[in-house]
């Protein structure tokens, strides 16, 4: 998509050899105007496969998310949780995740009743690296009647394996932009989008 690839060429920081700093328009300080136009690139890709709801996970998938489900005609966003709460449902679904930034690991979760029975499910993220997060959001799906209709990316990161993996596996993919790899701090992005 040419306005994220403009944005990440312009405004984008290379972190190391492999850390995709986006802070100033993604995912620290939000470019209201890209994040809706990524939502329209999005539903213009998705709207064949009829979502009933868009599935993300806290916290820096949520605007992105919403900019999509309302792309798509105001669908309900439904955002994975990260940590326990004392008001949580009493019919949770739970999915391990390792975190690329934190490496830490952790669980996420979702009331069961936020998937319903045959609704039609596309997952939206900002990044995707080796794919953790979007695996264990497709492991919440697995866990209710509900089905996956695709995945939703800002920005892939191509170096990784998680895009592989989930077109390996079938997944209806749209990464908007895929860096190729990171040199000197500058950030190659791949020709193909
Ligand atoms: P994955 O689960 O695919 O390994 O990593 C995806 C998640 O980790 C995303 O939700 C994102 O929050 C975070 N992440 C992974 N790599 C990067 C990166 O290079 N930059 C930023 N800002 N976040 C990343």
């Amino acid at each position: 998509m040419r306005e994220l690839r403009e944005a990440i060429e312009k405004m984008g920081i290379g972190v190391g050899c492999d850390i995709v700093k986006v802070d100033t328009f993604l995912n620290h300080r939000i470019d209201t105007k890209l994040l809706f136009q990524m939502g329209e690139e999005f539903a213009r890709h998705f709207s064949p496969d009829k979502p009933d709801i868009i599935l993300t996970v806290e916290s820096s998938g949520i605007a992105l998310a919403v900019a999509a489900a309302h792309a798509l005609g105001d669908l309900p966003v439904v955002f994975a949780k990260k940590s326990p709460a004392l008001n949580q449902g009493a019919d949770m679904v739970l999915a391990p995740v390792y975190s690329f930034t934190h490496k830490t690991q952790g669980l996420i979760r979702t009331d069961k009743s936020f998937l319903p029975d045959g609704a039609r499910v596309l997952i939206i993220d900002d990044f995707l690296a080796d794919g953790q997060a979007a695996r264990g959001l497709i492991g919440l799906i697995a866990q209710t009647k509900a089905t996956l209709c695709g995945v939703g990316i800002a920005i892939e990161k191509g170096f990784q394996r998680g895009g592989q993996q989930l077109r390996e596996m079938g997944v209806n993919l749209l990464s908007l932009a895929v860096v190729d790899g990171i040199e000197d701090g500058k950030i190659v992005l791949s020709n193909g989008c």
